[in-house]
């Protein structure tokens, strides 16, 4: 990297910084973000004397935008430093390990959504501040009142402030995205931009609305004599705060590395996104000894999971016939590794939700697999378009036999009952475990049964041989037998 690389690629993480914390709105993956940053710390690491003052890596998220009173925290918020893999993870414990010996590490899940300062005095919730740029952020205190997880009074009367995540549980957030594509609104990215944008309206029944949950991970200015993190953890849920129940004290690095792995096997089974594990050092007394970086708490990590959503290109968009005609378009993006498994296909339901979305081919795209679910299109990065995109129009012809398409607006569909495609998967929805349940005749079956001309529609079913069975590639009489008698 030169010295213009630098500057261009610091320009570049202020520009995605923007729009991610300051308009909820990021215009690309934390991947790609986190890939660029730290380009921008090795060179920093080589070339101290040329730190730029506004580099990222200088300071805590953004500025807090103008729409609210800004507020200053009792004490600083910090940022986490990331660790990607396990030699990350034994150079980070050894580092701290080598000199205070044998400290004992507080795991808990890392919550991915907005941060939120709650600070309560005599009893009482009085203010609630957004991270902002670590020292002074966003004043968002009527709208914490809402969520129903933030007690408004606790049964402690020192001045205290309990830091935490703000979350949308992922079901929420389908729901959120389904009603602003009814409603022609901008769909957010995912669950953290859900979080952080609800958090921050002015209208506090938009907040109400949303469902928010406040998961507590810390705190900030305090009296209190408790000497662990873990027992001050303790403390704070017995204080009326939500409980994440997945935490653990580790004594080594293949402690932390065991109990990660069992995170990431639970991952999906949590109701809100994680995206990653933080890792504590448990001993209040020793992190005060540690101190901080100009970001970080050098007590702290975020041991980062998989990402989840990739940057990707559309390559082309195919047509799907189901056994209702309807004509479903699939997205074929160029092939992504997530979580180990390639993705290059994506569902994207129907014409309209294309146009809203405005969707193109060539298009950059953020595409999201999530445990089980069909990887999806979240995003299209418009600003990286080139110009050369092209728009995808709404098929007049049954991309299968060729007919007219009736076109009712969502949904196009085909009408020509004897269109393949429609044969073929009303009987294969026929054989599906759904309906008959026909063990044996799966997708491919059906389809070579009707491509031999032995089947055109369910009843025909009832009518085949063994004969026939016989003749078709792969059926030996055993196979041939229990077909027979399935449908039978
Ligand atoms: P971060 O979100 O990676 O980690 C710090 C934050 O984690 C804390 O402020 C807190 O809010 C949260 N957190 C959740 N659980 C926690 C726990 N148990 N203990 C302590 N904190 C917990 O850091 P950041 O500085 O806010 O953001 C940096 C990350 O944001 C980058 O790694 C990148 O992935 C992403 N980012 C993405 C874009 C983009 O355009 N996609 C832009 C900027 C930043």
């Amino acid at each position: 990297m030169t010295q213009t690389d630098y500057k261009t690629a610091v320009e570049q993480l202020k520009k995605y910084s923007y729009h991610y914390y300051v308009l909820d709105d990021p215009i690309t993956t934390d991947e790609e973000y986190d890939i660029l940053y730290h380009k921008v710390v090795a060179y920093e690491q080589e070339h101290p004397s040329e730190i730029v003052s506004d580099s990222p890596t200088q300071r805590v998220g953004d500025v807090p935008q103008d729409k609210f009173d800004k507020a200053r925290h009792l004490v600083r918020m910090w940022s986490l430093e990331d660790l990607f893999d396990r030699e990350e993870l034994e150079t980070w414990v050894n580092r701290i390990t080598k000199v205070y010996g044998d400290v004992r590490f507080y795991c808990e899940p890392k919550f991915d959504g907005a941060s939120l300062n709650l600070i309560y005095d005599n009893g009482i919730l009085v203010q609630a501040i957004t991270r902002g740029d670590g020292a002074l952020g966003e004043d968002v205190t009527q709208n914490a009142k809402t969520i129903q997880s933030i007690p408004l009074s606790i049964g402690y009367k020192e001045r205290i402030e309990i830091r935490g995540e703000v979350v949308i549980f992922k079901e929420d957030f389908e729901k959120i995205n389904e009603e602003r594509l009814k409603n022609g609104e901008s769909l957010f990215a995912n669950p953290r931009n859900a979080a952080a944008g609800s958090l921050r309206q002015l209208d506090t029944r938009i907040t109400a609305s949303r469902r928010l949950v406040f998961m507590p991970y810390g705190i900030g200015a305090n009296t209190l004599e408790i000497k662990n993190l873990s027992e001050r953890m303790e403390w704070v849920y017995g204080l009326g705060f939500r409980n994440p129940h997945m935490t653990h004290l580790c004594e080594s690095a293949d402690q932390i590395e065991t109990f990660y792995h069992e995170m990431r096997v639970e991952r999906d089974n949590f109701a809100m996104l994680l995206d990653g594990m933080v890792i504590k050092v448990d001993s209040i007394a020793v992190q005060d000894e540690l101190g901080y970086t100009v970001k970080n708490p050098r007590w702290a990590a975020a041991y980062k999971f998989p990402a989840i959503e990739k940057l990707t290109t559309l390559r082309e968009v195919i047509m799907q016939v189901g056994r209702s005609g309807v004509v479903t378009p699939v997205a074929i993006v160029e092939p992504v590794d997530i979580e180990g498994v390639t993705v290059e296909r994506s569902t994207l339901h129907n014409f309209d939700e294309i146009e809203r979305k405005d969707i193109r081919i060539g298009d950059k795209v953020i595409i999201l697999r999530s445990g089980d679910v069909i990887p999806k299109i979240v995003k299209v990065i418009t600003a990286e378009r080139t110009g050369n995109e092209q728009s995808i129009p709404r098929p007049k012809q049954c991309p299968v036999c060729g007919s007219e398409l009736l076109d009712e607006g969502a949904l196009i569909k085909c009408q020509n009952l004897s269109c393949e495609a429609r044969v073929v998967n009303s009987i294969i929805y026929f054989a599906s475990k759904q309906c008959l349940n026909i063990d044996g005749l799966g997708d491919k079956i059906v389809e070579a049964l009707h491509s031999a001309g032995m089947v055109h529609e369910v009843g025909d079913l009832f009518d085949l041989t063994m004969e026939q069975l016989l003749s078709l590639e792969g059926f030996k009489e055993k196979k041939s037998r229990n077909l027979l008698d399935a449908i039978s």
